[in-house]
């Protein structure tokens, strides 16, 4: 049994049967057993399926957002914004399966058509720090595009998934096309990444195990698309609202506990502007709210373990230059403090590493080339802000800057229309928008002699 632990209390809040190798390789059989039919489906049944899934989940959306919160650790309100986001992404790709279109390609002697097919079973992998919203982004084209699932959810936070598998079933999914294996990655992930009938891995996590998956999946040629790490860029002009910037700032790193692949964790103040950002930031960041998750006033929750937690706090030893830092509650949990390190050379361990807690690295620069210039020197390129009144500047910025996603005067990263992935080592391939149906769908070409 998988004992599920509640961060905010280190206390067991589930046991369920954990899944190994042969589970695994019995999901994978279902999904395989499953595919001819749902291939068939007729587009308009394969979205009417979609659309009662979605329904069917926003009638249980209050008890999957309580289960969300007390599982990861998030704040309430956060984890009703994911449950929102979840039905969104499945009505949203309910929209696909009668969209998948295929070209006419003039050639000679014939006619030349293309379709595009769904890849068979495709394994789905996902991390525990917003599970059941990244698991939509993945099963929802999946399904769309006619492809059968077996999602693999963290070991940490199987609870949604687990749900989102039960209120398929009850929606009318037929049996075998979402089959959910609640299992440690290295058992059951690793599986799906070497079982020949799989034929696609779709990844959200660390990039060191995103390595592994990319050469275990060589082997059979898997398709992949790799959602990784971060270290992303906010940078600061000093032509900006700095008001505005220094308010959105501590979330763009705290929100869900620093525990997020878009977190923009290096905070590049351009010198002019240090002081009075710095002040503007430590009253936003000594105004955070810590604590119980399931509070309504609650915006930052704990960590996810206690490993985390001592992760995390190896990026704060006692010489770290703390500049500010907000408070947590006392007694059980896996409290961090949000934290300001400033100013923090880009070379320094705690600006190279994604950290994901809630520690802010805050970087000083002169200009605009400097900005680009140190934005680029991570490993990663995953998302990223820039704050300025100057259009031009923005816009030049925005593509000198090697990230997949970027906001201006903004910290938002991800909507369901709209592509999101990495460049970089954060990643492989595009979730979300139009772009992730090419993710889990082949190009069959086929030429008619018409002589
Ligand atoms: P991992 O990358 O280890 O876990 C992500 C998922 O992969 C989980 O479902 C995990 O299963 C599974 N997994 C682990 N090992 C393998 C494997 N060998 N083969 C296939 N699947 C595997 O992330 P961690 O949970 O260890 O977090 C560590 C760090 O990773 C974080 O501190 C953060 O830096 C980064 N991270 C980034 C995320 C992102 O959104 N990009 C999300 C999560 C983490 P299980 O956990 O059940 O063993």
């Amino acid at each position: 049994m998988i004992a599920v632990v509640e961060p905010a209390t280190e206390r067991v809040m589930a046991e369920v049967p954990r899944a190994g190798v042969e589970e695994t390789d019995a999901a994978v059989a279902r999904a395989k057993r499953a595919f001819p039919a749902w291939r068939d489906v007729a587009p308009a049944d394969r979205a009417a399926h979609l659309r009662r899934l979605a329904d069917a989940l926003e009638a249980e959306s209050a008890e999957l957002s309580t289960l969300e919160a007390r599982n990861a650790g998030k704040p309430i309100t956060d984890a009703r914004g994911e449950v929102a986001m979840v039905i969104e992404c499945f009505r949203y790709y309910a929209g696909a399966p009668e969209r998948l279109l295929g070209q006419t390609i003039p050639v000679a002697g014939g006619v030349d058509v293309t379709f595009r097919e769904p890849l068979g079973v495709v394994g789905l992998i996902t991390p525990w720090n917003f599970p059941l919203v990244i698991a939509s982004w993945k099963v929802a084209p999946a399904l769309a595009a006619g492809n059968t699932v077996v999602l693999k959810p963290a070991e940490l936070t199987p609870l949604s998934s687990l749900e989102l598998e039960r209120i398929a079933l009850e929606a009318g999914l037929p049996e075998g096309v979402l089959n959910v294996v609640a299992g440690p990655g290295r058992e059951c992930g690793q599986r799906l990444v070497e079982h020949p009938d799989v034929a696609k891995i779709a990844f959200t996590g660390s990039t060191d195990v995103g390595r592994g998956i990319a050469a275990g999946a060589a082997q059979t040629i898997k398709r992949v698309t790799l959602e990784l790490g971060g270290k992303s860029a906010n940078v600061i002009f000093a032509d900006a609202d700095l008001e505005a910037a220094a308010a959105a700032a501590p979330i763009a790193v705290f929100g869900n506990a620093g525990q997020d692949c878009c977190a923009r964790s290096r905070v590049l103040v351009e010198r002019s502007a240090m002081d009075e950002f710095m002040a503007a930031l430590e009253r936003e960041v000594k105004a955070i709210r810590v604590g119980d998750p399931l509070s309504e006033s609650t915006q930052m929750g704990p960590l996810i373990s206690a490993d985390q937690r001592e992760a995390v706090a190896s990026y704060v030893p006692d010489d770290a230059p703390v500049a500010i830092q907000g408070s947590v509650p006392g007694g059980p949990g896996f409290w961090f403090a949000p934290t300001v390190l400033a100013p923090v050379s880009n070379s320094d361990r705690a600006a190279a590493d994604e950290i994901f807690g809630p520690v802010a690295c805050v970087i000083p620069f002169s200009g605009e080339a400097e900005a680009v210039k140190i934005a680029n020197d991570t490993i990663y390129g995953l998302s990223g802000s820039i704050w300025t009144r100057d259009g031009a500047k923005a816009l030049r910025v925005a593509r000198g800057i090697d990230t997949g996603v970027i906001s201006v005067n903004s910290n938002s990263s991800v909507r369901v229309t709209t592509p999101f992935g990495g460049f970089k080592q954060s990643g492989v391939g595009r979730e979300l928008g139009p772009d992730a149906l090419e993710h889990y769908t082949d190009v069959k070409n086929v030429y008619i002699a018409t002589g």
